[in-house]
């Protein structure tokens, strides 16, 4: 079966720590803080636009754009909101996770490539590492702490 695919988000400015889940759960996302709002919808095109904002809503809606609405935190409900919405299952994996900081593709990168870049404690416990592939952002991922509270927050949903 073909993989159906996958979709892509555009998120205003207040949707901060949503639009860094989104892209490490995989999901292509433009966050647009201090956008004016014809410059959001002018970028939104095929992608989801996820705002608060009722009346930016019904502009995306009479555009024919998609628009939901996720509501508020916990984190956890706006993903779940998300998942009945789009119907899908957000799963952490990094080989698809985009980079939280630039939206980048993210890349397997060696114990040795990152050590720079990896706090000391950190990297005697760890061995695989994966790296943004922006030359201009190289934010270095590994599967620690925040990685397995990501975990956790999914398996609550
Ligand atoms: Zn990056």
């Amino acid at each position: 079966m073909v993989e159906k695919a996958r979709p892509t988000f555009i998120l205003d400015g207040m949707f901060g720590s949503l639009a860094r889940w989104l892209r490490l759960l995989g999901y292509d996302t433009i966050f647009c803080n201090d956008w004016v709002d014809d410059d959001i919808l002018l970028a939104t095109g095929d992608r989801i636009l996820l705002t608060r904002d009722k009346e930016l809503i019904t502009r995306a809606h009479r555009r024919g754009l998609k628009a939901f609405n996720p509501g508020s935190r916990p984190i956890a409900a706006m993903l779940r909101r998300l998942q009945e919405y789009l119907g899908i299952t957000f799963v952490l994996n990094p080989s698809t996770s985009r980079c939280s900081l630039c939206n980048a593709r993210l890349a397997h990168a060696l114990p040795e490539e990152v050590k720079e870049r990896v706090p000391p404690r950190s990297f005697h416990q760890h061995t695989l590492y994966w790296q943004c592939t922006n030359p201009d952002c190289r934010q270095v991922y590994w599967q620690g702490r925040h990685w397995q509270r990501i975990q956790a927050t999914l398996n609550k949903i």
